[in-house]
């Protein structure tokens, strides 16, 4: 079997790749399981957040390839995504974007209908690529397209032997948007939300809600800060014993500063001196988080402001805005991105083509390309996808 272009992965990327090749030209699009874009349907929480709508230049800034992607991004705009479907899109907090339908189904459904030029292959896992592009000793294609996704969730189709199909150099693979599982057991407390907090690692504070988890700490602010910890840190997915333990801290109360906290403290210390403590603190903490943040520091919840010495108050002044948690690992079965992947050095931007290999192209999560939650990643795949398919198309 001989085609002009053959896409291996039907996620996002690889969708977005076959929707931008003409139908002249005699494209296969080969998924290894029985549907496609099984990832995307989980997206967003099955709502799919699936782009963000920032000004462009903004939207580029969020992302550490911003050079990188910037040409796919003007190929392929949001505005270009929201043609290829019939319904509206929604906007909510943070320039996330939803369907109108706040179904995944029908974003995927949306696409699929695109894809009548395409020679669809269910079921079919690719497992070699030889010389000449000749996949599985059986299909031969002028230029490849791969668009099989990171090693995460792979539950969907995605896998870490996927980096072994092809030789081009890759860079370390790790853990991306992943919730932290920490030493200390939150169980007792878990459900709980902690609104507009600070999450530390380091020097990099990132904003956002924080989740309890059973095991945990999740929610936007803690996923958003995990690729910060796994970048910074040494590892290689690959190696099943690297160690991920770091600290953490949250700073629950990022619109004060230490020295507003500690004037507010000893004004209202002196004005309010009868007053419990587990009441005081309410103003700053959801309620139910109280006796958990008091045991940490090892006051009394039914302490009077007037009996908190000095120690005392420095200590909850300190405990506000650094809440230290040892971290034990990712919860690594929840990582939704991978980061790292085939080394952007050796791929062109302008195509997606690689440097070293002509006529290969790559799209989507298997690349060195990574953002934040917030419909950053699906509009990696889909610019990335529609370039590769594009110019694979073109050249
Ligand atoms: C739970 C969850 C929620 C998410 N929510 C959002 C969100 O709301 N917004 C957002 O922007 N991002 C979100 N993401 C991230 C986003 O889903 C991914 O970045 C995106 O799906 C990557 O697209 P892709 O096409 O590169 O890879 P994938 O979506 O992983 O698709 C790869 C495809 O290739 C197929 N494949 C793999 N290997 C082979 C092979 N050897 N042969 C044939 N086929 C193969 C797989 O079966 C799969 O269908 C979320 C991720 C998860 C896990």
């Amino acid at each position: 079997m001989d085609y002009d272009i053959a896409i291996i992965g039907g996620g996002p990327a690889g969708i977005a790749s076959a929707i931008a090749c003409p139908r002249d030209l005699n494209v296969v699009l080969l998924e290894k399981n029985s549907s496609l874009g099984k990832k995307l349907l989980l997206t967003g929480g099955g709502r799919c957040n699936i782009t963000n709508n920032k000004p462009l230049k903004k939207l580029l800034n969020s992302y550490d390839a911003k050079n990188f992607l910037k040409h796919s991004f003007y190929t392929f705009t949001n505005e270009d995504l929201y043609s290829l479907f019939d319904f509206d899109f929604i906007q909510e907090d943070d320039n996330r974007i939803f369907p109108e339908s706040e179904r995944s189904v029908d974003v995927l459904n949306g696409l699929i209908e695109h894809l009548d030029n395409v020679e669809i292959k269910y079921n079919y896992e690719v497992t070699k690529i030889d010389a000449g592009f000749i996949i599985n000793d059986e299909i031969k294609a002028q230029k490849i397209i791969i668009a099989t996704g990171g090693a995460t969730y792979p539950q969907t189709g995605c896998s870490i032997e996927n980096y072994s199909l092809i030789n081009e150099p890759k860079t370390k693979i790790k853990y991306g948007l992943a919730p932290l599982i920490t030493k200390e057991d939150l169980s007792k407390i878990a459900g709980i939300t902690l609104k507009n907090v600070e999450c530390i690692y380091k020097k990099t504070k990132i904003k956002g809600d924080v989740l309890i988890s059973h095991v945990g700490l999740t929610g936007p602010g803690i996923i958003n800060l995990s690729n910060e910890i796994s970048k910074d840190m040494d590892y290689d997915i690959l190696d099943s014993e690297s160690d991920i333990t770091c600290e953490i801290a949250i700073d629950l109360v990022p619109n004060f500063s230490r020295e507003e906290l500690k004037n507010k403290f000893n004004k209202d210390f002196q004005k309010k001196g009868k007053t419990f403590i587990k009441n005081y603190l309410k103003q700053f903490l959801t309620n139910n988080f109280i006796e958990f943040f008091l045991k940490r520091i090892d006051i009394s919840a039914d302490t009077q402001l007037s009996r908190i010495d000095k120690k005392s108050k420095n200590r909850l002044i300190e405990t506000l805005k650094r809440l230290n948690f040892d971290i034990a690992d990712f919860n690594r079965q929840l990582a939704k991105i991978t980061i790292g992947g085939v080394d952007l050095n050796n791929i062109n931007p302008k195509t997606m083509e690689s440097k070293i290999t002509p006529n290969l192209y790559f799209a989507g999560e298997i690349l060195d390309l990574d953002g934040p939650t917030g419909g950053y990643n699906l509009k990696i795949a889909f610019s990335t996808g529609f370039l590769a398919g594009k110019s694979a198309s073109e050249h």
